[in-house]
């Protein structure tokens, strides 16, 4: 990824989305209005934050980004593996619906989701100018939502998994990502899980890297063109939120992607 600063804001890009009509940024939670423990651009509703703070934050990066508010699709992260496929944006009226995959080949509108930790993972079809997100904790990644999402892609937009493009945000390191056995044991079955991207030692101690396993399901899914952030949500205080180093008080930062005139 390339870091990228946008007036007060700072975000990251994939460059293999770079030389294509879409865009998209992991955006850092510099920048904002927030306090402690939220700042300082938290973007998330349900963390605790003062609601002016949260709208200010949205203001700022519709602004800083070019981003339409009425044109925004959110959604309500469950830990699952639920696609929505929207043509349009989110009103404030409508509530949020429960959903971990969001998909759409409308031009000019923006899918967003929320992080601190978990993986992200944007992908672009430049034959069908689609797109998604989507959004994978240990959870959603047991349940292989990378695979998922391009199944979606395929289903919905007749794509061809070979020619998709994918990043994977940042999110947690495996150093940093100690698990419970029960969780490890989940984790073992998978055939894309291996000593790359998870680690056992002796004394029970058990260490998962989701991103990599993440990119692991994409490329099982056929994609074969990956950019992996490697970066690290708890090693990077200055840029990210993390829900494990801040013991779950803390802010979520944004990920989007939009399509654009081509
Ligand atoms: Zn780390």
């Amino acid at each position: 990824m390339k870091k990228e600063n946008n007036g007060d804001l700072t975000s990251f890009l994939f460059e293999n989305l770079e030389q294509y009509s879409v865009f998209s940024r992991v955006i850092s939670r510099k920048g904002g209005f927030s306090a402690i423990p939220f700042d300082s651009l938290n973007l998330g509703g349900t963390v605790g934050d003062d609601p002016k703070h949260l709208a200010s934050n949205k203001d700022i990066v519709w602004r800083t980004y070019g981003i339409d508010p009425g044109k925004v699709f959110d959604a309500w992260q469950v830990h699952g593996t639920s696609v929505i496929y929207t043509k349009e944006g989110r009103t404030i009226d409508q509530p949020h619906q429960k959903a971990d995959i969001l998909v759409t080949d409308v031009v000019g509108l923006t899918l967003l989701m929320r992080f601190a930790d978990c993986v992200s993972t944007v992908i672009y079809d430049p034959k069908h100018h689609a797109i998604g997100i989507a959004h994978a904790g240990w959870q959603g990644t047991v349940q292989d939502v990378a695979g998922t999402l391009v199944k979606a892609m395929s289903s919905t937009f007749d794509s061809e998994p070979a020619a998709l493009i994918a990043g994977i945000g940042p999110a947690i390191c495996i150093d940093h990502y100690q698990v419970g056995k029960e969780v490890f044991d989940q984790f073992r079955d998978l055939s894309v899980v291996d000593s790359t991207n998870s680690r056992e030692l002796t004394g029970n101690e058990f260490y998962l890297d989701l991103k990599k396993i993440n990119s692991a399901q994409l490329k099982q899914a056929g994609v074969q063109n990956i950019e992996n952030s490697n970066i690290c949500t708890a090693c990077d205080e200055e840029h990210w939120f993390s829900h494990r180093r801040d013991k779950g008080r803390t802010g979520r930062f944004g990920a989007f992607i939009q399509l654009r005139v081509r």
